[in-house]
């Protein structure tokens, strides 16, 4: 095990005051302990002078790897090329803007060590704004009950796989990708590390609540097909409680007679064809979530330059 390589990945979006940075820190870091390493920067089609640091850093450091996108795809395709690029025995994921700080990389190594597939490192949030604290509790803890993976608040892609866990996470194949759920839907022995939160280096969080609100729907959404099943119970309660107003009208009706002619007929029909509606809704849904998914075979990034061998 000593002689294990480690990859450092580092999704890189707009980060040009970072780059240097997070470097210096991690080599800093590296230079205590004697591993293998390479450092792996994946410049999602930063607009600033991103690519020209990392560039720099490539030329002086030859640890230093990158892998850069055509335009901005996103973290999830960042993590993604950076997965199928790294060739270390287990995988470091870190942030580029200092918010993972670096002293944990030698917990990361120990867990791995000791034989963890998966080392995670989970924070508090300090430092994040309370709304967003709130809401990401709120979420979390409602996500629980939905969704089938278990998803944890604090935990991000700061973490450690080896590569056994990497090869899982690439068998997984969809094109909506929520890297939170994958980690946690491939399983394996699980060791998890804590860290205070820190505030971020330079430059801005590019989480705005808009983007912060799709992922969250991502996390639900792409680990199942529950809402849509949501409707479909739906419609059959409807349905039932219709056919037991219906039934009730129809004793009170016999015994009574009718006091406003048609209001029954129209209501309990349209009150049983919405229910009918709605289940066949959900039915179709179920349906077409599941090919919705399938279709999408769209590549999930695309390579403009590397240092690094193609991937397949
Ligand atoms: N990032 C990326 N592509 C994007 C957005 C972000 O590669 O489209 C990178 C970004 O450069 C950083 C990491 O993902 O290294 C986390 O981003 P950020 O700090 O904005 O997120 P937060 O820490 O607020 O969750
Ligand atoms: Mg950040």
């Amino acid at each position: 095990m000593n002689e294990a390589y480690y990859s450092f990945l580092i999704p890189s979006y707009n980060e040009s005051d970072n780059i240097q940075l997070i470097h210096e820190a991690l080599t800093k870091e590296l230079g205590k302990m004697n591993y293998a390493y390479e450092i792996l920067f994946v410049d999602d089609g930063s607009e600033d002078d991103t690519f020209k640091k990392i560039h720099q850093l490539a030329n002086d450091h030859p640890a230093v790897k990158y892998v850069s996108f055509t335009r901005n795809f996103g973290k999830e395709a960042a993590l993604l090329a950076g997965l199928r690029h790294a060739r270390g025995d287990a995988v470091i994921i870190m942030d580029a803007d200092l918010q993972h700080p670096t002293y944990l990389i030698g917990n990361l190594i120990e867990g791995f060590e000791e034989g963890f597939d998966q080392v995670v490192a989970k924070r508090n949030r300090d430092g994040d704004s309370r709304m967003r604290s709130f809401l990401s509790k709120i979420y979390y803890k409602w996500i629980d009950q939905v969704v089938d993976v278990k998803l944890k608040d604090g935990e991000g892609d700061f973490r450690l796989l080896s590569r056994k866990a990497v090869e899982a996470v690439l068998e997984l194949s969809e094109g909506n990708r929520f890297s939170k759920g994958l980690f946690s839907w491939i399983g394996f022995e699980q060791k998890t590390v804590y860290y205070q939160n820190h505030v971020r280096g330079n430059g801005d969080s590019k989480w705005s609540y808009k983007k912060l609100i799709n992922y969250g729907i991502e996390g639900i959404v792409s680990f199942n097909q529950k809402p849509l099943r949501v409707c479909l119970y739906g419609g059959l309660i409807i349905m039932f409680l219709a056919l037991l107003y219906i039934f009730v009208m129809l004793v009170g009706i016999i015994r009574t007679g009718i006091d406003v002619p048609g209001y029954f007929s129209i209501i309990s029909s349209v009150l049983f064809l919405g229910g009918v509606q709605l289940v066949s809704l959900g039915i179709i849904g179920e349906y077409v979530g599941r090919i919705y998914a399938e279709t999408k075979r769209r590549p999930h990034y695309l390579i403009r330059d590397t240092n690094m061998d193609r991937d397949l």
